[in-house]
């Protein structure tokens, strides 16, 4: 009897070990995400899910996607639940995974329990960034993207870029950074959907929270700290 329940502890212990870790950044848009997740995912390795990238690689083909987002607003929870679940069927998650910007509803963040679960996978930490409105703005507005390797540059930073210093593809302007009303509705969307999602979160030990305003190399250092402790 001891053999067995000495036998099943080990091998909760092991099942625990072998589980794979999913950590998820959100904040308003220009807090980092993007810039945050390319580094994270060269030092450790993970799958890394971003479902704005992915919708702008769908608006190409789908006038609908497209149409919304120009407008700033959210793709229905039934289409991203979707291409998420095709995604992870798709690509190996066993190093662990890196979500951004998702999820973004309660349906959302349910889904993801369902789908982490059924793939012997958790949430170590959600990254909460926080970012101002009159950041927010600055930031995007001179925000600039690499067509090839999809790296962001800041024009305000960078006065003589062009090119992408790293694949010399050309920049250019994402459809909804063009706009300031547009840019202002993704940032009151955001501050409306998170709410409840720290609500659905409040009593897991998940969230972490980053102060969007520090420098980007201070930001990565916090994250990492973070994600060595719990990885
Ligand atoms: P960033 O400036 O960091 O790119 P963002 O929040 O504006 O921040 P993305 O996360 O790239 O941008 O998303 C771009 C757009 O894609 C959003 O405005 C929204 O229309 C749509 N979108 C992305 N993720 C989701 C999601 N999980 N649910 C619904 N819509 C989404
Ligand atoms: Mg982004």
């Amino acid at each position: 009897m001891k053999d067995i329940l000495s036998y099943i502890q080990k091998r909760r212990k092991w099942l625990k070990y072998k589980m794979i870790k999913c950590f998820i950044l959100l904040g308003p848009p220009g807090s980092g995400k993007g810039t945050q997740a390319n580094k994270i995912i060269k030092k450790f390795n993970f799958l890394y899910l971003s479902t704005g990238d992915i919708l702008r690689n769908a608006e190409k083909y789908d006038e609908n996607i497209r149409n919304i987002l120009k407008k700033g607003k959210l793709i229905p929870d039934s289409l991203i639940i979707k291409l998420i679940t095709e995604y992870i069927k798709k690509n190996n998650i066993e190093n662990g995974i890196l979500f951004d910007g998702f999820p973004r509803t309660i349906n959302q963040a349910k889904t993801l329990d369902l789908i982490l679960s059924k793939n012997n996978a958790k949430i170590s930490i959600i990254f909460i960034i926080s970012l101002n409105l009159k950041e927010t703005i600055l930031r995007i507005k001179s925000r600039r993207v690499c067509s090839i390797c999809g790296t962001n540059y800041s024009i305000e930073h960078n006065k003589s870029t062009d090119k992408c210093k790293i694949c010399h593809g050309k920049l250019f302007q994402r459809n909804d950074d063009e706009n300031e009303k547009v840019i202002i509705n993704r940032f009151l969307i955001y501050e409306k959907q998170i709410k409840p999602i720290l609500l659905y979160y409040k009593k897991s030990n998940f969230l972490v929270n980053i102060n969007g305003l520090e420098k980007e190399e201070e930001i990565f250092k916090q994250i990492t700290k973070n994600i060595i402790k719990r990885n």
